[in-house]
Formats: C-alpha cells, structure tokens, sequence
C-alpha cells in the first residue's frame, strides 16, 4: 500500500481528487461534481475562484513586464507600490518596510535571518534563540519546520533546530486546569513562559513568534487576556515579536489583522495566502521602524542583509496583491466578513451537542472541529476508526471539501462566501455530522 498523497509527490496511483476549475465560492473536480470550498483552498483564496479583476491585473503586468528582479538597488514599479499600499493596511502599530519573499514558510525563514541580523548589528550575538509554541504551525522549510510546534514536522526529520525552543499550546478546553478561568490560565501560560526565558537565559532569547489564531495545530483562538499577558513578558526581556499573520491577515477574523483583534504590537508581521487570494504565489515580513532602523543604520557595520529570492518581489504576484487589496478596501471585505461570522460560527456551533464532538471552536470566519469521545479533550476515539476523515469523506459525497487532521476538522470558507452559501456549508456539516455519529455508534 502506498503512503497517503501529501503536498508535493505528483502521482495518480493513489487516486488522489483532481480539481480542475473554481468559481467563487465552489470548485469542481475532473469529472465536474461541484464542490463547496469550506477552506478556500489551503485558508487562502479570499476572493474565491475567477475574480476578473486579480486575473486582468496579472494579465496586464505579464504583457508590460512578466520579470524583473529586486536585488542591487534595482526594483519593479508594482513591487514598489505593493509595499506602499501593504504598510498602509496595517494600523494595530506603525511598520516601516516591507520584505518580499513567495510563501508564508519563506517569510518566517525570512524573519529568522532578520532576527539575526537585527541582533549581530546590536553587538548581540547570543540572542538567538527563538521561542515558538506547541501545536503551532509557521511553515515546511527546515527552519519553519522548527518553529511549527506539531510533532509529524519534527520526529522524522531530526527537527525541531536547536535553537528553537517552545512553550504552551493555549488551548483552554485541552489543557486548563480544573476550576481554572481563561484569565487564569492565560496568567499560568505567561508565567511558564518567563520560566523558560529565565531559564535559558533572557540575553539568549531573540524572538517569540505567534499566530494570533493558530491554524493548521486545529484552529485555536487565545484565551482571554492570553496576548496581553504574553507581550508583556516578552518585552520585559527585549525578546522581539513575530506575528504569523499567514492565515489570519487581511479580514480572516473580521478584522483587518489577527494583531487588530487580539491588541498585539509585533515588531515584525509574516504575510502570504490572501495577500494575493493566493492567485499567485506571494509573501511578506512587515518590520516596525525600530527594527528597521538598526538594520538600515550607518552604524550598522555588517553591511547588506544579504538575503532574498529570484522572485521577491515578482511583479506579476505584486500587480495581483496590489489588486486584491484595492478589492478588500473597496468592497469592505473587513465588514462583510465581520458581518457573516455569527451566521458561519453560530450554525456550525449549534452542532455541538453531538456526543462525538468534543468542541467547536473559532472566530470569523475560520473554525476548528474535534471529534472525541465523551466530549473530553481525554478521551480521543481510536485512530484506526478514522472519524475525522470518515467526517471529511461524507463532507465531500455531499459536495464539500474540509481539511481533515486525525479528529480535527478545520474550515476557512472565503470572505466572499453568501449568506445562502453558509447555509448550505452547514446543512453539508450536518448531514456529514448525522452519518458520522451513525458509524460511530456501529
Ligand atoms: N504560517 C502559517 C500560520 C500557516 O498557516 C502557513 C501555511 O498554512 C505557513 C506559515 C506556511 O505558508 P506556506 O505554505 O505558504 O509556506
């Protein structure tokens, strides 16, 4: 039997579904059963399938210039104005440059090699350590890898990278502590977290780095005053922070960031996916002026922050991100989506009496469902039945596709998505609920 298809082996033997073409909200396999995207691709595309705008705006920038690089002071026009518009988005604090790269991996890759930098211009060469949390997931590259906190990116690989350590996964329903409010526990997680900086060292200590709601780790929003808490730790010590932006920017939690929901003030910013609804492929690291300032200093003896790709900056991707930003702004997708949410997080929220579900959890318009028994977060069904992706396959038979991961079900539907079309998202969910429970109790 072969190994499960995963990203990147291109192969038919395993029969893996085809999808050939998309329209806003749905995409349609090879043999043209229409499906309803419940996670916008990989929480990506925003604007749904064939958005004329993003595609004559990659038209027009592949016949007027299809390439030109960013490297040696030379640059492209759309490249320019996609960091002047992408600076302008971000309001929670002020950002002062914008560093392109082609993925949400290459951006936080990018963010290590920044740190350093940062903290080799500072006469600082000791703080290198970067603290990352359980469960979260910044990407596949090595380094990206290591800073995900899910064990399948680590054992096989001899990761996570040593100097990259973690701390709490900040999932109240899993790990409180009984009688524990999410105050409390948001004060437990901060506490252990200046336990371990304290432990290894604050000087050693270079950045902390967050998803203000973590994504691919089963969808977990913080605990109430969790990012509160955790900033003021990390600043006491002078440890920089990384907001892993890559799922949850440009009107995912019905806000403009995740940092706008949550009140965090990062010192630097990973983007990718919706930047450009992820017509083509694109990433960025926003850095606030103070970081910016030591790197572009001319006191800064180590010279150019040697680092970048043949396609930062792809004119093409930048002329498709400039568009998909106009298109945010102008159709209000922030509000539309704000707008949405309770009908998505409600309808899928009102499932959860099922006795296989242990908890429905999100915000936005992203949501996470866990399959256990007994609705304890200790009691998971065994694995060999396959609830998860027993839910996943009934979901796709009545014409949905879901991200499936073990017992954990995630879902990011578009910001387009119609009021009739969340609609339709739940009465999938539950019917595939009702035969889910059905072969459960077999
Ligand atoms: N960071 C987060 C929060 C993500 O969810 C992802 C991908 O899902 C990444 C980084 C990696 O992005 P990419 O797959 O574009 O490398």
């Amino acid at each position: 039997m072969l190994a499960p298809f995963t990203a990147g082996w291109q192969t038919t033997d395993v029969n893996p579904l085809v999808i050939d073409k998309s329209e806003g909200s749905y995409v349609y396999d090879i043999n043209g059963k229409k499906y309803l995207d419940s996670l916008a691709g990989l929480w990506c595309t925003a604007l749904g399938g064939n958005e004329p705008r993003l595609v004559e705006a990659a038209t027009a920038q592949l016949n007027k210039l299809p390439f030109y690089h960013s490297f040696w002071n030379r640059t492209t026009k759309p490249s320019l104005d996609l960091a002047k518009d992408l600076l302008e988005t971000f309001t929670a604090r002020k950002m002062a440059k914008a560093f392109f790269v082609n993925s949400g991996s290459e951006a936080n890759d990018t963010q290590v090699k920044l740190v350093w930098y940062y903290n080799n211009a500072l006469g600082r060469p000791n703080k290198k350590k970067f603290i990352a949390r359980a469960k979260s997931y910044h990407g596949s590259t090595l380094i990206a890898a290591s800073l995900s906190g899910l064990p399948a990116l680590h054992q096989k690989f001899d990761l996570p990278a040593p100097f990259v350590l973690h701390t709490d996964c900040p999932h109240y329903w899993r790990f409180h502590l009984p009688g524990e409010t999410e105050e409390e526990f948001s004060t437990r997680l901060a506490k252990n977290l200046e336990e371990l900086i304290l432990k290894e060292g604050p000087d050693t200590i270079a950045a902390f780095i967050a998803e203000p709601v973590m994504g691919a780790g089963g969808v977990i929003p913080p605990p109430a005053t969790y990012f509160e808490k955790i900033q003021a730790v990390v600043k006491k010590y002078d440890i920089l922070f990384i907001a892993d932006e890559v799922i949850c920017a440009f009107g995912r939690l019905g806000t403009m960031y995740g940092c706008d929901k949550y009140g965090i003030k990062p010192d630097l910013v990973s983007l990718a996916k919706a930047l450009s609804s992820a017509y083509l492929p694109i990433g960025a690291v926003l850095v606030s002026p103070e970081v910016s300032e030591v790197i572009h200093s001319q006191s800064n003896k180590l010279g150019s922050f040697s680092h970048g790709f043949t396609y930062s900056g792809h004119p093409v991707s930048c002329a498709v991100a400039i568009e998909a930003l106009k298109i945010y702004k102008e159709r209000n997708i922030v509000e539309k989506v704000a707008n949405i949410s309770p009908r998505f997080q409600d309808g899928v929220k009102a499932f959860a009496d099922s006795p296989i579900i242990g908890e429905i959890r999100g915000t936005g318009l992203i949501l996470g469902t866990e399959f256990t028994d007994n609705k304890s977060p200790n009691d998971p069904f065994p694995p060999e039945w396959g609830v998860g992706a027993y839910f996943g396959a009934q979901c796709e038979k009545h014409g949905m596709l879901v991200r499936v991961a073990g017992d954990n079900i995630m879902m990011s539907p578009p910001f387009i998505i119609s009021p009739e079309e969340v609609d339709e998202l739940i009465s999938i969910y539950g019917k595939a609920l009702k035969g889910t429970e059905e072969r459960v109790k077999e």
